[in-house]
């Protein structure tokens, strides 16, 4: 099954998404996370989309339809986080999908007021090295600043900065925001309150992903 995974920044679709990969098998794209790893390596994708990440906009949805059809594989089990972001994706997707004989299944939207989604990406921290995501109110590493995992120090995204979340959000509401309607006449869309514990929307998601049918 093809599950996507929609929400504003901070709304945790990172933290499910590692939920629901261990539960289901699912293979997984997170665009926001493949562009990150592109520009630390400085590859031309990553030069590409450096300007727009940085400043909290939408990378041109040609350059990420390139990117997404090029990691596709016929027959896979995928979760889509953070893609698409436009209508023209989801139309962009629905093609990509089309040629490799699938289509999405499932479309999951986790709902979060605008105050908490800007106060969990201000206390967002991730690892330098291996992208772990830490929060310093809910999820706070075991040494300040120091990943659990690796032992690398933890940063905070340069997008998460005040200015920058509350631009995303705006870009959220305004071109995010009109997929949930193009979703839902799909019918394949799913609403989940993403304000509770993680325990919780996760068991909500599972319940959708399972009344679906098995995700392998
Ligand atoms: P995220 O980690 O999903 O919050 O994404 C971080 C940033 O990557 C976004 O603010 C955009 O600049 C870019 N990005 C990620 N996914 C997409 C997408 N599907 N379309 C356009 N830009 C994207």
């Amino acid at each position: 099954m093809i599950v996507l995974l929609l929400g504003a920044p901070g709304s945790g679709k990172g933290t499910q998404s590692q939920r629901l990969i261990k539960r289901y098998g699912f293979k997984y794209l997170a665009t926001g996370d493949i562009f990150r790893a592109e520009i630390a390596q400085k590859t031309a994708l990553g030069l590409k989309a450096e300007g727009y990440v940085k400043a909290g906009k939408l990378v041109p949805d040609d350059v990420v339809l390139e990117m997404v059809a090029g990691r596709i594989e016929p027959g896979g089990q995928y979760l889509l986080d953070g893609f698409p972001r436009t209508v023209d994706q989801a139309h962009g997707l629905s093609e990509i999908l089309r040629r490799a004989g699938t289509e999405v299944g499932l479309v999951l939207s986790l709902t979060l007021s605008s105050a908490e989604a800007i106060r969990r990406m201000s206390s967002r921290r991730i690892c330098s090295n291996c992208g772990e995501v830490f929060n310093v109110i809910s999820r706070a590493p075991r040494v300040e600043n120091v990943c659990d995992k690796c032992g690398a120090a933890l940063i905070q995204r340069e997008d998460d900065s005040a200015a920058t979340a509350e631009k995303r959000l705006m870009v959220f509401e305004l071109q995010t925001q009109p997929l949930v309607a193009y979703y839902k006449g799909e019918q394949l869309l799913k609403e989940i309150d993403a304000s509770g514990a993680p325990d919780a929307i996760e068991a909500a998601i599972a319940a959708e992903i399972d009344a679906r049918g098995k995700a392998r």
